[in-house]
């Protein structure tokens, strides 16, 4: 008889269970766990604890009688509610220099499961005996050939820009035979376009949208009386569902978004619209984390769009960017760096997070940018990467929030949150605690930036150019005051040296400080 196979709850696809792709054997009996220790250490968005809990029941509901599916306190009460307290694999102890290898693998081995997401999730797996992990799913590169790039810079700084181009090589992506398509590996400049003005919302067709059914009622159902008897307490508000939760949904997500919004994808990458949050972005990210899709299908797609003249390069090449890109990148970061990179703190950062951030207390906040941005992650648990970068993420960094505070937020607060995903995101690319191993500056900017890039700013209560005085912006004081507080570290630094030698032409810096001082905790 097959080995019985553990699926998580961020390995739904059918990729996962593929045996000509390195996964279980066809016939494998498959276990899912749901366990409620998981949501009770943390106060996650209630939105992305429905989402991950419909996903995961949506699937069992397809597998049928092939899936044992056991809700538990824990992964281990769960593993023996499923195999039966013999068969269970049991945890090996501490460190036997490798004997446990050895036990895992093999026909020996009573489970096999997919390399797990996590560094916790992958521990736990390979501390118990009897347990063969098979290679990780649902990414372009495997570790073998990441190993085999990152070696060839050996000492070098592991940039995106060269990894890109190297996946992109190596896999074929939008290249005419040796040359990138186009002639030209970075479109970038073409992919930086203010919002269009006079306009609340762009002219494309809206995202996909799923219709709920009865796994999402009793999702919701069990939420409700979970948090009813204290049991889990949530943030942020749930409903309806915005993300797909099969397969099915996920390809029609897809279909959708390559046919109607992938032309006009890259010009307005970075801009941001106070009335369209989500512009022309894909909204894949969360089917792509759960499994449910492959990064392949979806950059093959997209380049299928331009071959066929449907969709302009710079759109194609922005997507495939992110996708073959930065979302390979992190991923392969996230193992690279290990596992004390969660606490890095380069700038020393330690102000605890405000009350009114983490309970996405928008009302509460003046700053328009600030407060449009928090309400929509309360009311979606989603932001586009621009939000979350030069709106939430500068924020933190201009304040001196702890990095490893503002991770565990983004982590929560986002339905798209996994911790693979958020390290190099928010403690290399948006808090800049690793002092450059991800980056090579800060990223962080004045109100200027924000108002060009979006309509954000036209009915707030600050003006972008005020460095000073009640009208004065957070974000313009907060980026002065954090140059002010770092001058020798970016002085040094040739991207952030010329900026730093502007703080030398502020004559009003000192009331500036003083401003920034005056605010404190209060929200901006
Ligand atoms: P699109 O703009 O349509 O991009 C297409 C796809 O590219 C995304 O679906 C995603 O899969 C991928 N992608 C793009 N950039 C990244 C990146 N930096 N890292 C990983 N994948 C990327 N992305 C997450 O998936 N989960 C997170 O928890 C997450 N946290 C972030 C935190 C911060 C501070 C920042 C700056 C970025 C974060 N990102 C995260 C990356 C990016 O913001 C989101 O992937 C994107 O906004 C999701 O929306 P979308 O699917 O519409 O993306």
């Amino acid at each position: 008889a097959s080995r019985p196979h553990w699926l998580f709850g961020d390995q739904l696809g059918p990729h996962h269970l593929d045996p000509r792709r390195g996964g279980p054997d066809a016939q494998a009996p498959v276990i899912m766990i749901e366990a409620r220790s998981v949501l009770r250490r943390r106060r996650f968005h209630r939105a992305k604890a429905h989402l991950i809990l419909s996903a995961m029941r949506h699937r069992a509901a397809e597998l049928g009688d092939r899936v044992t599916y056991v809700r538990a306190e824990t992964y281990t009460e769960g593993l023996e509610r499923a195999l039966g307290p013999h068969t269970a694999p049991r945890r090996t102890s501490g460190d036997d220099g490798g004997a446990a290898d050895t036990r895992r693998r093999g026909p020996g081995a009573r489970l096999t499961v997919c390399h797990p997401t996590s560094r916790r999730a992958r521990d736990f797996v390979q501390a118990l005996d009897g347990v063969e992990t098979l290679p990780a799913k649902g990414f372009l590169v495997s570790h073998d050939e990441f190993a085999e790039w990152a070696d060839r810079g050996a000492g070098r700084a592991l940039r995106l820009e060269g990894f890109y181009r190297w996946v992109r090589e190596r896999h074929d992506l939008l290249m005419d035979g040796g040359e990138p398509a186009g002639g030209r590996w970075n479109l970038d400049h073409d992919n930086r376009e203010p919002p269009p003005r006079a306009r609340d919302a762009l002219d494309v067709r809206g995202p996909w949208q799923p219709k709920e059914d009865e796994i999402d009622d009793e999702v919701r159902r069990d939420l409700d009386r979970w948090e009813r008897d204290g049991d889990v307490s949530f943030v942020g508000r749930d409903g309806p569902r915005r993300f797909p939760a099969t397969r099915r949904e996920a390809l029609s997500a897809l279909r959708r978004f390559v046919a109607h919004r992938l032309p006009d994808f890259g010009r307005y990458e970075d801009a941001m619209l106070a009335a369209d949050p989500v512009m022309s972005h894909s909204l894949l990210s969360a089917p792509l984390n759960l499994g449910l899709l492959d990064p392949a299908e979806c950059v093959e797609r997209a380049e299928r769009a331009y071959r066929a003249g449907e969709a302009p390069l710079n759109s194609v090449e922005g997507f495939v960017r992110q996708i073959a890109g930065w979302r390979e990148y992190v991923w392969h970061l996230y193992w690279h760096f290990g596992e004390d990179y969660r606490h890095r703190n380069a700038l020393r950062h330690t102000a605890p997070l405000p009350d009114w951030f983490l309970d996405l207390d928008a009302e509460a906040v003046t700053a328009n940018c600030l407060s449009t941005v928090l309400a929509q992650v309360r009311d979606t648990g989603w932001t586009h990467h621009i939000p979350r970068l030069m709106v939430l993420g500068s924020r933190a960094l201009q304040d001196g929030w702890d990095p490893e505070a503002v991770t565990d937020w983004f982590h929560r607060c986002f339905v798209d949150g996994y911790d693979w995903v958020m390290l190099p995101n928010v403690v290399g690319m948006s808090q800049y605690a690793d002092g450059g191993m991800m980056t090579t500056k800060p990223y962080t900017s004045g109100g200027a930036y924000i108002h060009k890039m979006s309509d954000l700013c036209a009915p707030c209560a600050y003006r972008p150019t005020h460095r000073t005085g009640e009208e004065a912006c957070p974000y313009t004081t907060g980026y002065w005051s954090f140059l002010h507080r770092h001058r020798t570290r970016l002085a040094a630094n040739h991207r952030t040296a010329r900026a730093v030698r502007g703080l030398d032409r502020l004559a009003d810096l000192p009331e500036l400080l003083a401003r920034t001082a005056e605010r404190g905790d209060a929200p901006p």
